[in-house]
């Protein structure tokens, strides 16, 4: 249901990008921290992850809500103490620190999250590699600092997921090349806005929304409407390329607009091509849908550094999995499955 709706609107809007929207942020729903009683829809928007976190549920009462609510974002809270680099107490800072030299034991969580990126890495042929911070660390993009060759010469060398050994029986890392650093940037939102539906659902709730940053999961349908979640203009603030209605989905942004700066004409942001250690550019954005938003999370980061064509090969050969991709001249594509579902509509439309 949800590909059909998504086929429609980037139909009318692959015709018609000129005339792209504002997405509708007043939801209406009610703030959790609001003094009134209305019953339905409960909000709450936090910076964690740093990002913005927001969650809203339907439930009948305020109390049960802003509870579910509230567990969510201490969920989010933990995780991100968990997997942080930017804090040396950290766990994950921890193995960065020790796992050069031996095998660190560390949380099967932690452990797992990082298991599972491999996964990405050995499916996008090394595109998704959680080692790029062994260049990326030396980039501040607030701060407009990138790395000199020399020392990204050398950072380069120690980007290979495969320099990551994993003791499973123990859940023990080491890496085995000394100047390894690893980061969670790309895949943890994803998996912690997976982890708040669990929770949201344990505490009884079956409408929601739960979204950190360019990375959202939603959970049935906004009162028998679909939920529309917009596609940004990597290059217009405050317009979308595409609307996308869904329901019972996965949907992760990676864009070059979203932590970048500019250097002589040169645009260096946040999504890093492992072969080079430099950002990759390719294409300007891309989404993607799919059941969970840790898969939707890690493929939209992969695609982006694989490019147009090779990006949208992966998605094709995937099943439950799409894409919309913007290209580096501003051009909309979209994966095989949504363009076949364009071209049934554009028939029927003909008619
Ligand atoms: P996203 O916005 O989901 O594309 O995630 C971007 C984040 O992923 C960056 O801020 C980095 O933390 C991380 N990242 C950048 N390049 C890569 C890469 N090639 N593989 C895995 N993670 C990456
Ligand atoms: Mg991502």
């Amino acid at each position: 249901m949800f590909k059909f709706l998504v086929a429609l609107l980037i139909f009318v809007l692959l015709f018609d990008v000129s005339n792209a929207q504002e997405l509708q942020t007043d939801s209406g729903a009610t703030e959790c921290t609001a003094s009134n009683t209305e019953q339905g829809w409960w909000r709450e928007s936090q910076p964690i992850m740093g990002t913005v976190v927001a969650v809203e549920v339907r439930s009948e009462g305020r109390a049960s809500a802003c509870s579910a609510i509230a567990a969510v974002m201490t969920e989010m809270k933990r995780i991100d103490a968990l997997m942080t680099t930017w804090s040396p107490d950290s766990e994950l800072s921890r193995l960065n620190r020790e796992a050069p030299k031996r095998y660190v034991p560390i949380e099967a969580e932690l452990f797992d999250l990082i298991d599972r990126s491999l996964d990405f890495s050995r499916m996008t042929a090394g595109a998704f590699d959680v080692t790029y911070a062994s260049a990326g660390r030396f980039y501040d993009f607030r701060q407009g600092i990138r790395p000199d060759d020399a020392e990204l010469e050398k950072a380069v060398n120690a980007i290979d997921y495969r320099y990551l050994l994993l003791d499973r029986k123990h859940k023990a890392i080491r890496y085995r090349h000394p100047e390894v650093f690893v980061d969670l940037g790309g895949i943890a939102k994803g998996y912690a806005v997976d982890r708040s539906i669990e929770i949201l659902e344990a505490h009884g709730v079956s409408e929601a929304m739960v979204s950190a940053g360019g990375d959202s999961r939603i959970v049935g349908d906004r009162g028998g409407e679909p939920w529309v979640v917009g596609v940004r203009d990597p290059r217009v603030r405050g317009a979308n390329v595409a609307l996308l209605p869904l329901m019972d989905v996965s949907v992760s942004t990676s864009g070059d607009y979203e932590r970048f700066f500019e250097d002589n004409g040169t645009r260096y942001h946040h999504i890093i091509d492992p072969t080079t250690g430099d950002s990759a550019r390719g294409v300007r954005s891309v989404t993607i849908l799919g059941a969970d938003a840790l898969m939707t999370d890690a493929l939209s980061t992969s695609v982006f550094v694989m490019g147009l064509e090779e990006g949208i090969a992966l998605i094709d050969a995937l099943n439950g999995v799409d894409a919309i991709v913007v290209d580096g001249e501003g051009r909309l594509h979209v994966s095989r499955d949504l363009l076949d579902m364009n071209n049934t509509v554009a028939t029927m439309e003909g008619r």
